[in-house]
């Protein structure tokens, strides 16, 4: 797959969930669990007569992140009417940006570094647009292909969105899935979007391979199946350029449950939108104050984060990039530092251990803090530097705890976890290890390496719970008194 001239691009939806109401009308912006069609108003509506009115919060948003992907700025703001007929849009067009003839985006020519295998890889932001969401179309029973009717919640009507798009730059699935992660970073550490609320982040994937067109997914829910979506596009793609096949240029749908791209629609060009500026919302010009107002409010974001973990708390930067690529795991980290100091030990957990079990659980951060709180992680570090565990227990507690929800010590005192010190207990296994294993002890006499061996046997016969340093030291102590009772015996 590795050959293949692939290019990718992304459209990134994100909603500004931390605005209070709607982009053009002063509904709530939480439409989320609200019976359906009970949060609209005229204007979200798009009733006849009704006149949008710009949420200035929206634009202060669209700044900061346009400041954080170091764009150029507009200096005028102006919105377009974007035509298409579809049964969620109430007006038949989306109030968006348009940057092309006679419109401009709010913000162009950005750039975001990534970081694929410990390389840094600058990626450009072609723009960054403010447009409305449209309603949910809900399909009861069934998919988009196979429901038996279709029911519409206008809920989300005039939610107010960035849409964020990138140059063609990615090359391959796994570079887009760490595009999208640390976009998102990005946006938490503004304090922007909740990531955790579904439907918040949502991402439209362009794909071309050499001598084919450009395929778009739409409306892929997060970076994990965005990298899927790819790989499955990849695969199809070089498979139909194979056999010689022509690939259109088309929309397809992502279905998460078959995780497969189902062709949509051939896509439409630009012109079918007939974008033209709305005559509603006059432009409006974009102040230098307003901008730096916005810039001096910018928060520490995640490429600074990184530089101050790897200064203050000397960690490598592979461990500093992986803690910050998301805010609720850089925050976990700083908690557990502040609470029980020993950074590089808790990075390296939180990297090697919590955040691989997260992965493989497919848990979010937040769901895994609540499991497996900060102090559930200190207290077991403590337990680690008393001898009270070993390492190899602390990492089987981990996913215990994220798995069953019982807090760290109960598994440790609750479940036998506690690491075997008590030298009378790890005598009596000693003893029946050296009685089962006589040509063993024999070599372990005269070549001092050979003492692993017994040391494993025992680890095997306590279950893994023997604490290594202490069975070495009395494994030693009983050798000599074996030699020396051999010798006196000559
Ligand atoms: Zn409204
Ligand atoms: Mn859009």
């Amino acid at each position: 797959m590795s050959n293949l001239n692939v290019k990718i691009g992304l459209e990134v939806h994100v909603q500004i969930t931390s605005l209070k109401s709607k982009l053009f009308c002063s509904c709530s912006s939480e439409y989320r669990g609200k019976p359906p069609n009970t949060n609209v108003c005229p204007t979200c509506l798009g009733l006849p007569g009704a006149l949008p009115v710009v949420n200035i919060e929206a634009v202060k948003a669209a700044l900061m992140v346009a400041l954080a992907l170091k764009c150029t700025i507009s200096d005028v703001l102006v919105f377009s009417r974007k035509h298409y007929f579809y049964p969620d849009l109430v007006k038949n067009y989306q109030i968006s940006q348009y940057d092309g003839i006679g419109s401009v985006a709010i913000a162009r020519n950005g750039l975001m570094t990534i970081n694929v295998d410990g390389k840094t890889k600058p990626i450009r932001i072609r723009r960054i647009n403010i447009e409305e969401d449209p309603g949910k179309i809900i399909y009861p029973t069934g998919s988009l292909l196979t429901s038996k009717y279709t029911l519409i919640d206008y809920n989300r009507s005039g939610i107010p969105l960035l849409e964020i798009v990138s140059e063609p730059d990615l090359t391959n699935p796994k570079e887009a899935r760490i595009f999208i992660d640390k976009l998102r970073s990005i946006l938490e550490h503004i304090g922007l979007v909740n990531p955790e609320l579904e439907g918040s982040i949502r991402v439209d994937a362009n794909i071309s391979l050499e001598g084919g067109s450009r395929v778009e997914v739409k409306n892929i829910s997060s970076s994990k199946d965005v990298e899927r979506a790819l790989t499955y596009e990849i695969i199809r793609q070089s498979k139909a350029l194979e056999h010689g096949e022509v690939i259109r240029r088309e929309t397809r749908h992502w279905d998460d449950l078959k995780k497969v791209t189902i062709s949509a629609r051939v896509k439409e060009l630009e012109e079918d939108y007939r974008y033209f500026p709305d005559p509603d919302l006059p432009p409006f010009k974009i102040s230098k104050e307003l901008i730096e107002e916005t810039a001096s409010k910018l928060p520490e974001l995640p490429d600074q984060r990184v530089e101050r973990f790897m200064k203050t708390y000397g960690l490598s930067e592979y461990l500093a990039n992986v803690l910050v690529s998301e805010k609720g795991l850089a925050d976990y980290f700083e908690d557990c530092v502040k609470i029980c100091g020993e950074p590089e030990s808790i990075g390296n957990i939180i990297v090697n251990d919590l955040k691989r079990w997260i992965d493989e659980l497919d848990l979010s951060i937040y769901e895994a803090i609540r499991l497996f709180p900060q102090k559930d992680l200190c207290q077991l570090v403590d337990l680690l530097n008393k001898n009270v565990i070993n390492i190899k227990i602390l990492k089987e507690i981990i996913p215990r705890a994220l798995k069953s929800g019982k807090s760290a010590s109960t598994i440790v005192y609750e479940e036998g976890y506690v690491d075997i010190s008590d030298e009378d207990v790890l005598l009596k296994i000693i003893d029946e290890v050296i009685r089962e294993n006589p040509k063993a002890v024999g070599d372990a006499l005269t070549n001092p390496k050979a003492i692993n061996y017994l040391v494993g046997q025992v680890m095997r016969k306590s279950k893994g719970r023997a604490n290594p340093e202490l069975t070495n030291k009395l494994l030693i102590k009983r050798l000599n008194e074996l030699s020396r009772a051999s010798s006196n015996a000559n």
